[in-house]
């Protein structure tokens, strides 16, 4: 595929699941991919070349910066190695995204600067002050740290008073932020491309259920979503694009309440509520990050019907019963086995919303369910 100045090799910063699928998307449009992550057996490292060296490691900068883009797919790499590539190699998304994406208190000033309103939040430095804010907002509470929480983790959801000072004990080593707990009817994310000329195209939303923590299910699209407020959460995300002259995948997780849309928050990289993209989108956003990062045009977003994605955590389940079965994909990552590591996911795709239904009740049944699903 013809790229603007010769632009074949990509860099990319983070070599889990993400960094594989950039790197099958990647091999597809015939461009190669270097990735850098410290783990040995970083699984984008059976289809992209692989350096298990730290992100600040001279030799890996080196390497990364003899590539024709740089990016990433890990929210916590260290902003000062985007900062020291930035100068030898065009680095897409713009590190002020990572930067800011990856602390809680600057990220929902960010958000609310562009309408896209978060939950009441506060920063609280001192246990004081967690009790007058508390006193301000009533209960319950999340208690969050500011920096390299994910999947629900470095999080506590204080629901009586009693609760504060255990909350705080397991947390106050880290800068923290309070939020106001959100009785959402339901999670929904809503995600963008923008290439370097400025275009830029969003996916359908997708809703998403979690258990513990962690992205359970993805359904796309969402049902029955105001295209009212669709129109106002595209509005804010397109400022933020802008804003940042961001080039790559943008997606913002969403709390739906009956009257408005509350956003959680924003990643600055390619999202597992996006995975059904592969099957269920005419481009998934793996192939658009890299089309918009290399500097190709961007393919189309739209849906071939309806798609669902199901993670595969802890321990990957025979999936043999589902072989040959319509409209079902599995993707396993090829890890080790742990609790609660994302090890793999299935897609469905199905023409109408029934048959999905009918599709994922019957991969649930094989996979094991993790909670009753269903539909909405
Ligand atoms: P996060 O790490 O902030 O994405 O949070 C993980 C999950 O915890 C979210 O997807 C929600 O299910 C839940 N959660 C986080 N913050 C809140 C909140 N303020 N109110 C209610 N639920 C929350």
């Amino acid at each position: 595929m013809q790229t603007p100045e010769g632009c074949r090799k990509i860099g990319i910063l983070g070599g889990g699941q993400l960094g594989l699928m950039l790197a099958q998307a990647a091999e597809r449009l015939g461009l190669e991919t270097l990735v850098v992550d410290p783990a040995p057996d970083a699984v984008a490292g059976r289809v992209a070349k692989h350096l298990a060296n730290d992100w600040l490691d001279p030799a890996a900068l080196d390497a990364l910066a003899g590539c024709d883009v740089v990016t990433y797919e890990f929210e916590n790499v260290p902003t000062e190695a985007l900062a020291k590539l930035a100068g030898r190699v065009a680095v897409h998304p713009a590190p002020e995204a990572l930067a800011i994406a990856g602390d809680r208190l600057f990220e929902k000033r960010f958000l609310r600067e562009f309408g896209l309103e978060p939950a009441p939040f506060a920063d609280v430095a001192s246990r004081a002050e967690l009790g007058r804010v508390v006193a301000e907002l009533g209960l319950p509470i999340v208690l969050k740290t500011r920096r390299l929480g994910y999947d629900g983790k470095g999080q506590a959801v204080v629901r009586e008073t009693a609760g504060l000072d255990a909350a705080w004990q397991r947390l106050r080593g880290d800068a923290l932020i309070v939020e106001g707990f959100v009785p959402f009817e339901r999670e929904l994310s809503l995600a963008a491309v923008r290439a370097r000329d400025g275009e830029i195209r969003f996916w359908p939303p997708a809703e998403n259920r979690h258990v513990d923590g962690i992205l359970h299910v993805s359904r796309a699209p969402a049902p029955k979503v105001p295209p009212r407020r669709r129109a106002e959460a595209e509005r804010g995300l397109r400022a933020i694009l802008e804003r940042l002259d961001y080039v790559g995948v943008l997606v913002v997780e969403l709390f739906a309440l009956a009257d408005r849309w509350l956003a959680n928050e924003m990643a600055c990289r390619v999202h597992n509520s996006f995975h059904w993209t592969i099957e269920g989108a005419a481009t998934s956003q793996f192939e658009n990050h890299l089309r918009a990062v290399a500097g190709l045009p961007l393919g189309e977003t739209g849906m071939k019907g309806h798609a669902a994605m199901l993670n595969l955590i802890g321990a990957m389940p025979d999936l043999a019963a589902l072989a040959g079965a319509p409209g079902i994909a599995v993707h396993d990552y090829g890890k080790p086995p742990r609790a609660g590591r994302k090890l793999g996911h299935v897609t469905v795709v199905a023409e109408t919303a029934e048959e999905l239904e009918a599709r994922l009740r019957r991969v649930l049944a094989v996979a094991g369910d993790r909670e009753l699903v269903s539909p909405s």
